[in-house]
């Protein structure tokens, strides 16, 4: 059987970049790599395609309601319901299925995997972030810096540099809208305040582009995020995983459902299920990358390893979402140029726990308004007026708190093949809660404790932790280099191999880690 160097599993962040790191290497991606539909995509600014297109149906809501998903189903991300963006979890309860009674979250099947409906926050984890894994920031930082700069970051160094690193690499950042240029002037005339709660006010690090980079276009403030897929000045790793197959770096198969892997004669045979012809498939590699999103790699791994019984650890960021209002810009204007990327970010330096805990503050204009609607009081008519005055004055905090270990959380493999998912629910940090609420009052804008929403577990989507790297690892746990732990040649190179997980997004540490990998991958090759 020919084998080729190595296979990567999977095209999403971790995916594309290990592969990205073994170029030079006779590469095979498998993955089951669905796409967005063909059809009639949105050109221009959904504030004037509003006033120009008779009919946003097809587009918006969709032929088949998709964008009222959440009205009468249990609420999926906003960004994974319209039409065109729905495509980025298709087909994933079906062909990878999970029971469960606490998990709310969703597994992607997309080439891109989750990340084509993301909001692009690439964060560096600092060492304190990084406290429990075998590797520091020295081991990250050259693969961060490479990442910056072929794929570019926009940004600002602020007052959050202590918390994301200094970065010169970093583009112009985004402009504000109007309710967030006020925010942060009200945070510098206060910041004596904020300073003294350890608190931080500052500009989200985003895989945006304000200008054009290597190839791809700048952003054009069309607030299109919750309709359109590839949106060029949003990186997404099927931008990667294009370039390597046009290069010739890579030989990418998509219709392949990985089951399993088995290690013989110093190569790992990978068996997969071609989706189109049913069949079964052997390929044969002397390395395996495996990057199937946490619960897909864990289900791999003990599938391969014929393991029913153990519970592996699962994490992801438990939430808080917090709303708030500026009485001052109710019933302002609608702005024509806009966004529906973050805005800002906060954090908090909690001295009790030790942890800093990282928000992401969003507009309240992007989202369909049906998305809100039924949950206010008033009348429908009542309810879409108050709507319309109140969404250019509205802003939403979303804060992840880090991932809790704890035995009621954890990934199974059941012999019928689902995925057993299991999160303990927790209650977030009241204390750290009121404090951003004082401080938000101090500065102008209400919100009330009451109006705090804790989305259920899973919907963080930010799952990790399920085989952690460790110094000395034992069974299903994995070496420095994403080794899993009594294989030769299998590397777990997604949020799996996570330690831990502290209060931040994890996807560029993800990426940075498996460009580590594959880079390394490629000289033992050699
Ligand atoms: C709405 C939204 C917003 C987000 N915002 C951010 C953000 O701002 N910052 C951030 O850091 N993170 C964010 N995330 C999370 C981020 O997208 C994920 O952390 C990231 O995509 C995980 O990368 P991954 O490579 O581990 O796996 P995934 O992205 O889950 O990709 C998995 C890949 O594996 C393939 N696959 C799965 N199972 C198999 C199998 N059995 N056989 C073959 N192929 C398989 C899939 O087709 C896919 O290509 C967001 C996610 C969403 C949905």
């Amino acid at each position: 059987m020919d084998c080729v160097d190595a296979i990567v599993i999977g095209s999403g962040p971790g995916g594309a970049f290990a592969a990205y790191g073994l170029r030079g290497k006779r590469v095979l991606v498998l993955d089951v790599g669905r796409d967005a539909p063909a059809g009639d995509r949105l050109s221009g600014n959904v504030y004037d395609l509003r006033r120009t297109r008779d009919d946003l149906f097809p587009q918006l809501i969709g032929e088949e309601f998709e964008s009222l998903h959440n009205l009468y189903n249990r609420p999926i991300s906003l960004k994974l319901k319209s039409p065109f963006m729905s495509f980025v979890v298709r087909d994933w309860r079906r062909l990878t299925p999970v029971v469960s009674k606490t998990f709310e979250g969703v597994i992607s099947l997309a080439k891109g995997g989750l990340a084509n409906a993301w909001g692009a926050g690439v964060y560096r984890f600092t060492d304190r972030d990084l406290r429990g894994f075998p590797i520091s920031v020295e081991d990250l930082q050259p693969f961060y810096d490479e990442l910056t700069s072929r794929i570019g970051v926009s940004g600002a160094n602020d007052d959050l540099d202590p918390y994301f690193a200094h970065d010169d690499a970093l583009l112009p950042p985004l402009a504000l809208s109007p309710l967030f240029s006020d925010l942060l002037a009200r945070y510098a005339q206060a910041r004596a305040d904020f300073v003294r709660e350890r608190t931080f006010l500052g500009r989200p690090r985003l895989a945006v582009l304000t200008q054009p980079w290597n190839g791809r276009s700048a952003y054009q403030y069309e607030n299109l995020e919750f309709f359109q897929p590839h949106i060029p000045a949003i990186y997404t790793p099927a931008y990667t995983i294009d370039q390597l197959r046009s290069e010739g770096a890579i030989t990418y198969l998509s219709g392949r459902l990985v089951e399993r892997f088995h290690e013989r004669d110093g190569q790992v045979r990978v068996y997969a299920r071609n989706l189109d012809t049913g069949e079964a498939e052997v390929w044969c590699g002397r390395k395996l990358c495996i990057a199937a999103g946490t619960l897909n790699t864990a289900r791999i791994v003990l599938q391969s390893a014929a393991e029913y019984d153990k519970r592996l650890p699962l994490l992801d960021n438990p939430m808080a979402c917090i709303p708030f209002i500026s009485l001052g810009r109710i019933g302002a204007g609608l702005a024509a140029n806009d966004s529906s990327l973050a805005q800002l970010n906060w954090i908090v330096d909690d001295l009790d726990s030790g942890e800093t805990i990282q928000g992401t503050l969003y507009g309240a204009t992007g989202p369909l308004r049906s998305d809100v609607l039924f949950t206010l009081p008033l009348s429908f008519r009542a309810n879409l007026t108050l709507l319309k005055h109140v969404a250019p004055a509205a802003g939403l905090l979303m804060l992840f708190y880090p991932g809790i270990e704890t035995p009621q959380s954890y990934v199974r493999l059941r012999s019928s093949g689902e995925l057993e998912v299991e999160f303990a629910q927790t209650g977030g940090n009241p204390a750290i809660e009121r404090k951003i609420m004082r401080l938000l009052r101090r500065i102008g804008y209400l919100s009330h404790p009451a109006l705090i929403d804790r989305p259920g577990m899973g919907q963080a989507l930010h799952y990790a932790g399920a085989l952690p790297m460790r110094a000395a690892p034992g069974p299903f746990q994995t070496h420095a280099d994403g080794r899993l732990s009594g294989t030769a040649h299998v590397h777990i190179v997604d949020g799996a191999c996570f330690s831990r997980l502290p209060s931040k997004n994890l996807t560029f540490t993800i990426m940075a880690n498996a460009l580590r990998i594959g880079r390394r991958l490629a000289r033992e090759l050699s």
